[in-house]
């Protein structure tokens, strides 16, 4: 089977078929990960460049595990590093790389649609692995594997997003994946951070009192507040934070049933999560990232034209 797009750019153009075809795929590489020898040969001729425009720690590693668990050559650029600082357009970058021969790019950057940019300009297949406050498509994707292993299935299963809805490219993924795949969608958080018309918009609901929407969901993905991101004041302190919106003990334990928590990570402890949510039993955080090398291998795959995984 194939996916119905050629580049991974964003969640909203998959279907729900290609979302399974992805995650059942994973399911497929992550049984290769439990084995002694990690490494499947099926991108040995495929040269990737992992191009990160902006920092990251779990995606750039994970992505570039990812290619090296199936035998591709990867390149590592980095912005700060580069001659971008000398003034080159990214399109003069890129396709000064492609010259090498390179077959696929991994793009991470600050300006939302910089990855559908460039698929309009250049033949490689991209994946965006974050742009800006758009859409980050591998995480939903392994956010969704991560629910699937917990609860079974997505379908009808109650997911709430807490916190920096409107800055948030993990937000948008999720909504887009969880609405395609039956889920039920919630977002919690300080009105200042949650989009106006969000409820009509990308159909999820919006709820304020947070200890109500702790009471509904069945996970709870907690979001860091992009700072980097805000250019005004939109809430009064990271203390205030915490006290209002940050997910504590106490506010799980007056909870009648027990609660999946999620965090994409980086996490803020004592900000948007308090230590003993983020290490405890309920807290499915390092699986997250566990099954992310997983999710990127999957799409790698399928979109570099798939070979029997053997
Ligand atoms: N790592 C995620 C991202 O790149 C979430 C975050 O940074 O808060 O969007």
């Amino acid at each position: 089977m194939q996916l119905s797009t050629k580049h991974l750019l964003g969640i909203k153009d998959l279907t729900p078929t290609d979302i399974s075809l992805i995650l059942s795929t994973a399911t497929q590489f992550k049984e290769v990960l439990q084995r002694s020898v990690k490494k499947v040969p099926s991108l040995r001729d495929v040269t990737i460049v992992n191009l990160f425009y902006e920092n990251s720690t779990r995606t750039r590693i994970s992505f570039e595990l990812a290619e090296k668990r199936l035998g591709a050559d990867t390149i590592n650029f980095s912005a700060s590093a580069s001659s971008i600082t000398k003034g080159e357009t990214l399109l003069d970058t890129v396709n000064n790389i492609l010259s090498m021969k390179v077959d696929m790019v991994v793009l991470r950057h600050s300006a939302s649609g910089a990855p559908h940019f460039l698929a309009k300009h250049i033949p490689a297949a991209i994946i965006n692995a974050g742009d800006g406050i758009n859409e980050h498509p591998t995480q939903a994707l392994l956010d969704a594997l991560s629910i699937q292993e917990k609860l079974g299935s997505l379908e009808g299963k109650k997911i709430l997003l807490i916190g920096d809805i409107m800055h948030s490219r993990v937000a948008l993924s999720n909504i887009y994946l969880l609405n395609k795949m039956g889920a039920e969608v919630m977002v919690s958080g300080p009105p200042t951070l949650i989009p106006k018309y969000i409820k009509e918009a990308l159909h999820v609901q919006v709820e304020y009192n947070i200890k109500k929407a702790l009471q509904w969901c069945d996970v709870a993905n907690i979001l860091r507040i992009q700072l980097e991101r805000q250019n005004q004041v939109l809430f009064s302190s990271l203390r205030e934070y915490n006290l209002a919106y940050g997910i504590s003990k106490k506010l799980l334990d007056g909870l009648n049933k027990e609660i999946v928590i999620m965090h994409p990570g980086p996490i803020n402890r004592g900000v948007e999560i308090d230590s003993d949510v983020a290490d405890s039993h309920q807290s499915i955080i390092l699986q997250q990232v566990e099954n992310g090398v997983a999710v990127r291998m999957a799409a790698l795959y399928l979109l570099a034209g798939n070979k029997p995984i053997t």
